[in-house]
């Protein structure tokens, strides 16, 4: 079917909850996407930095098929392996206890505030529940995870969300020690603000968070939905900003493309979800687990986070050495990348990109993201370079 068949019938059959760009997409290798009109693009996108391997990876593709002909699904009622190497992975590769699966971003950060306020519960109390997240940030579209989100403009039509958040804004201390009383069990943050606008935030200020949580006995929970599984440059995130989170959420580039999302908890706080707590049927499958378990396995080795950091410094470098009048700059981490541009011209600047054959997106009021691959090869980051260099 053409793109505008296929248009005609998603407008029919689909919800249309998504602005999405004029395009159908039918295929890929690599870093690299063909539509169903069969014009070809380089993928600075992957699927939202999802498809950390790129397209059509065999390892990845493998593991699937061979674990799709053992077991897809048998549900939490019974034990299987995979699900257990990738616990056991990332806790190996972190230092933390233990990890419970769900599906997506949104989910896993809804069992992460779970865990927390069950922590609290169990040693001081009803009550103790409040979170504090910070202003611009998102963690997700389910009731709960809404209302976790600093941005107004999400909660709109869906009220009453779930209560008991408050957001103190990015990189202000004082601020976050305001919002702080004595109905507070947690602090949970993204380390880059990622659909807020690609934003890091100061390492001074992470740090003195941390020292406010350990302070207050808070549980600090980092939402590394976006910036986890080697996106910049380290297995997470927070492994680069010299603080050791109480739990970390993960979902996008975990399974590779394969819907999969996590829980992982410190030592410390891990075993406060029991049975009867919580509990999804899909969560930690087989198959996504096999799929994760091949991301794992090449995300987490030093050699290929090494490539992913270099990557991302001379992206980053070529961009800025484009010296265009609409680029204000570069914001970001390793393969996390935001381009600065006027208020309000980034979806014109992503929609130019796509026209010539760069998929890119966007995020806040003046970035356009740029999230590849990891396994982009040069020869790709090029044809994206020059493409970049016309529309800038
Ligand atoms: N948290 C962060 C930081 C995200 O970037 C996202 C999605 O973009 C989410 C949570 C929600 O993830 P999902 O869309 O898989 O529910």
């Amino acid at each position: 079917m053409t793109y505008q068949e296929l248009k005609a019938e998603e407008t029919q059959y689909v919800m249309n909850t998504y602005g999405r760009f004029p395009i159908a997409l039918d295929h890929g290798k690599g870093a690299t996407v063909w539509d169903v009109e069969g014009k070809k693009y380089i993928d600075l996108a992957s699927g939202i930095g999802v498809n950390c391997l790129g397209y059509d990876n065999e390892t990845l593709i493998s593991a699937i098929t061979e674990q799709a002909h053992k077991l897809m699904h048998v549900s939490n009622l019974f034990t299987t392996e995979p699900m257990i190497q990738v616990a056991k992975k990332l806790v190996t590769h972190t230092g933390m206890g233990k990890v419970f699966f769900a599906n997506s971003g949104a989910e896993a950060n809804e069992g992460m505030i779970k865990l927390a306020r069950k922590y609290s519960f169990d040693k001081y109390g009803a009550g103790r529940h409040k979170i504090i997240t910070l202003v611009n940030s998102f963690h997700g579209r389910t009731i709960t995870t809404l209302n976790a989100t600093g941005q107004d403009k999400f909660h709109n039509y869906f009220f009453p969300l779930t209560e008991g958040f408050d957001y103190a804004a990015a990189n202000d201390l004082d601020s976050l020690k305001a919002k702080l009383d004595d109905m507070t069990c947690a602090v949970m943050m993204e380390l880059i603000q990622g659909e807020g606008g690609v934003l890091p935030l100061d390492r001074e200020f992470v740090q003195a968070v941390e020292a406010l949580c350990r302070e207050n006995d808070l549980l600090l929970l980092i939402d590394e939905v976006q910036t986890g599984i080697g996106r910049t440059g380290s297995l997470f995130c927070f492994q680069q900003y010299g603080i050791q989170p109480d739990v970390v959420s993960m979902a996008k580039g975990l399974g590779g493309g394969a819907p999969i999302g996590a829980v992982l908890a410190a030592q410390s706080c891990c075993d406060v979800l029991t049975p009867g707590t919580h509990a999804t049927t899909f969560g930690g499958t087989p198959m996504v687990c096999a799929a994760a378990n091949a991301v794992l396995d090449i995300v987490a080795d030093e050699a290929f986070l090494a490539e992913v950091r270099e990557k991302g410094q001379y992206l980053k470098e070529q961009i800025l050495a484009i010296g265009s009048h609409n680029i204000h700059g570069v914001r970001g981490l390793g393969l996390m990348l935001g381009i600065i541009v006027d208020e309000g011209k980034h979806t014109e600047l992503a929609n130019k990109l796509i026209e010539k054959g760069v998929l890119a997106i966007t995020a806040g009021k003046n970035a356009v993201r740029l999230l590849p691959p990891l396994t982009i090869s040069k020869a790709e980051m090029e044809e994206a370079l020059t493409i970049m260099k016309e529309v800038f």
